[in-house]
């Protein structure tokens, strides 16, 4: 065995179908008596479900939550928060909600309760990236990890097929830079390779019955691990093109990990043996990239980035960023490679 640091933060988890009943409780457990609820337009009707169950606890909603929180949208929602006289937070949705509550938590210090209905799994990290003026930037706080997480499989059921696969593989992206992570301790390990099995196994039959909940039950669970192996772990070459493509870019989230996904493993792989054969067997392939490339296809969701809206002279622009801000990765970022894997993923290309 390896030398390893464990330093775990806690956050409650509350987890299981129908658990939207316990929303009350677990607020009124946060001490919060006022409770301010935030979603993407398009889930405004489950806020209406959970107020229902709220009666005086419900202090008020704001309903526009965006993709890679913009400023501009958190200080409109701060000041409805204000207005409101709110002493704690309820984020319902995917990270774009789960965003702007780790925003508002950030510049208030309310209590947050998050209650996830995608894979992407933001509810379980230190993590918040902000949009500002077109400029994405990023940063690591404790303050801003959700104090309580209430995953209910339900409302996951109405997560469109193709959104589902995407999102899956956004989890499963977490959990493979996890594996070769420098600061993975045993427990990220294990809670990796796990998160990754119960994925890949219920993707699929997401894909054929968006309704099959014992199939949504795994996917969330290997969801919840591949957020915690996010939350616990430094990220590599992976999640920085993400990070460079979607700010720069504009592209859709988890799209873009499931796109590029196959090609940044197939780029670390050689060098990173162990981890290799843990994806082997938790993917049960012999060839992961290939698998995770055709998971992707066979999800009916785009493989190429020209697909999602990149230009192909954005390949320049994109290989000059990475190179702007260098960071760790196990194997050594080499500007003719980095460009040859953009090449590819922008094509659709199939890994080797
Ligand atoms: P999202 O939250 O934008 O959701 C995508 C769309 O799906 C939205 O319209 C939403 O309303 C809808 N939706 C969500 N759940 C649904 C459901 N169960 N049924 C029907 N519709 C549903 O997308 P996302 O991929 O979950 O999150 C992307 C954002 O999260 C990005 O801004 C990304 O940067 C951030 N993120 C942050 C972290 C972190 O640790 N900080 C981790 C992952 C993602």
């Amino acid at each position: 065995m390896k030398p390893f640091v464990s330093d775990v933060p806690a956050s409650r988890v509350v987890f299981g179908a129908g658990t939207l009943s316990d929303l009350r409780s677990e607020v009124a457990r946060l001490g919060i008596n006022r409770a301010f609820f935030l979603s993407t337009a398009a889930q405004r009707e489950t806020i209406a479900v959970a107020r229902a169950s709220m009666a005086d606890l419900f202090a008020g909603e704001f309903a526009d939550a965006a993709m890679h929180t913009p400023v501009a949208v958190t200080d409109t929602a701060l000041a409805m928060l204000r207005a409101a006289d709110a002493d704690g937070l309820v984020s319902i949705g995917g990270g774009s909600a789960i965003g702007l509550g780790k925003a508002l938590a950030l510049r208030t210090g309310l209590p947050h309760l998050a209650v996830p209905t995608t894979y992407a799994g933001s509810e379980m990290t230190p993590i918040l990236g902000q949009t500002e003026e077109g400029v994405k930037t990023t940063m690591r706080d404790p303050v801003v990890q959700p104090a309580s997480v209430l995953y209910d499989v339900e409302l996951t059921l109405t997560l469109p097929a193709q959104m589902s696969g995407v999102s899956g593989l956004n989890a499963i992206a977490h959990a493979v830079e996890a594996l070769y992570a420098s600061d993975a301790d045993p427990i990220i390990l294990l809670m990796a390779e796990e998160g990754i099995r119960a994925l890949a196994g219920s993707l699929p039959l997401i894909a054929k019955d968006a309704q099959n909940g014992e199939a949504r039950s795994d996917a969330l669970y290997g969801a919840w691990l591949c957020a915690t192996c996010l939350g616990r772990t430094t990220v590599a070459l992976h999640h920085k093109l993400c990070h460079v493509l979607g700010g720069t870019f504009d592209l859709p989230h988890a799209e873009t990990h499931a796109a590029v996904l196959p090609h940044a493993w197939a780029y670390n792989a050689p060098a990173v043996p162990e981890a290799a054969a843990k994806l082997r067997r938790a993917l049960a392939t012999d060839r992961p990239a290939q698998s995770l490339f055709d998971m992707t296809a066979s999800f009916g969701a785009p493989t190429a980035l020209r697909d999602l809206g990149m230009p192909k002279d954005g390949i320049d622009r994109a290989v000059e960023l990475i190179f702007k801000n260098p960071y760790a990765n196990p194997r050594p970022l080499e500007p003719d490679a980095i460009r040859a894997l953009l090449e590819d993923v922008w094509a659709g290309r199939r890994p080797n």
